[in-house]
């Protein structure tokens, strides 16, 4: 029998019952494990290389993304450094001009230590793969991008990176397993932050990578224990928790965004909107590869309105970085989540100055439109 992703998330992680029939996965916070005797080791030794909580967690994980193997790390950065930490000097990757802040950190700061390179690419729906050198390696995309919300065609791009012999790595924070499944579209290796949509409370930092390549699955098991980031035991108690309701939660915060956005393109104050759905040829890629465009959409205002006014006079809009917890979130990508970018490649990506980008979450449709309302008028006076 196979059950829908909502039944999994619910009841996915109880392939094997707890010893006293608890219906809720235990906590086992103990470091260490006992040896049976000198020479001979039991499933569990040392809690950096594999825990009991831990393992239940990447199960569970592994169930709902669909994929042979999966392994949590403390943090979405921890995942990707992971899924990067793959490459050697002298090989090259390519990446999409809008990404995680943290991910051009990553490969503008390590990288270079590393001597290996990288390389953006404007466009993955347009790029001819064919013109690739022997040094690049892989192409890791995150679609839809963070903060503009492009979509690129996942089974094209991959099957032409695979045709180049190209390693496929998708960043699917923003959509999550419940709205899209890279593994089936032709990815290698998800990374995803479950400091967003699964954990959605706003109180665990933490990621995870997951693959169908018993070779990759290896080579990110000795990374997980080498590079030694995982996740504490309560961390994936809470996460298991939380990922229960993702279903209900991206729910709700996808209805409310849909509303949002319908009441916004009515709005005069509005000079441009970033969401999933609102360019036919990119809504209809969307819809092929995704059940759903998430809570996450960006805007610019005319010039005749004052973005700082309007961000200030939102009262159910906490002004913070992070996104895809219950609450509300605005922020302004240019100085907070993409201060790491250079001037250049912001304006090349097209995250300017007046941009704005929130993250909708599981208040009350009406009450979240009626406070975007007043604070556009506040905006335009
Ligand atoms: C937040 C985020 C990350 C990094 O995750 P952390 O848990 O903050 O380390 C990576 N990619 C995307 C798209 C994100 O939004």
């Amino acid at each position: 029998m196979t059950y829908s992703y909502s039944t999994n998330a619910v009841h996915g992680n109880f392939k094997e019952r707890e010893a006293f029939g608890a219906v809720i996965q235990p906590v086992y916070n103990s470091t260490t494990y006992i040896q049976p005797e000198l020479g001979k080791t039991q499933k569990y030794e040392y809690g950096r290389g594999s825990n009991p909580t831990r393992l239940a967690l990447e199960q569970f994980l592994a169930n709902l993304e669909g994929a042979e193997t999966v392994y949590a790390f403390s943090s979405g950065m921890a995942a990707t450094t992971a899924a990067l930490s793959l490459f050697k000097t002298g090989d090259k990757v390519l990446f999409n001009n809008n990404m995680y802040g943290g991910t051009f950190r990553y490969i503008s700061r390590v990288f270079p230590n590393q001597g290996i390179s990288y390389e953006i690419i404007d466009d993955f729906n347009t790029f001819n793969f064919d013109t690739v050198g022997d040094d690049v390696k892989a192409v890791f995309i995150e679609t839809p991008s963070n903060p503009l919300l492009y979509v690129s065609d996942l089974k094209k791009a991959s099957a032409a990176a695979h045709k180049k012999g190209l390693l496929v790595i998708v960043d699917n924070t923003f959509m999550t397993s419940f709205f899209q499944k890279p593994l089936e579209l032709g990815a290698d290796i998800v990374v995803c932050s479950t400091t967003k949509y699964y954990g959605g409370h706003s109180d665990i930092i933490g990621g995870f990578t997951a693959t169908n390549s018993p070779d990759i699955a290896n080579r990110l098991k000795v990374l997980q224990n080498t590079l030694g980031a995982v996740p504490s035991p309560d961390d994936c108690f809470l996460l298991q928790r939380s990922i229960k309701t993702m279903p209900l939660r991206l729910q709700r915060q996808t209805y409310n965004t849909e509303q949002i956005i319908k009441f916004l393109s009515s709005q005069k104050a509005i000079e441009k909107l970033f969401y999933p759905t609102l360019i036919p040829e990119q809504r209809s890629i969307q819809e092929a590869q995704s059940s759903g465009s998430g809570a996450v959409f960006s805007l610019i205002l005319k010039d005749t309105y004052n973005p700082s006014v309007f961000v200030a006079s939102l009262k159910l809009f906490d002004l913070a970085v992070s996104l895809g917890a219950v609450e509300s979130l605005v922020c302004h990508p240019a100085t907070m989540t993409h201060e790491s970018f250079t001037s250049e490649l912001r304006l090349r990506a097209g995250i300017t100055d007046n941009l704005i980008r929130f993250s909708v979450g599981i208040e009350d449709a009406d009450d979240l439109i009626s406070d975007l309302s007043a604070a556009l008028k506040e905006a335009g006076k």
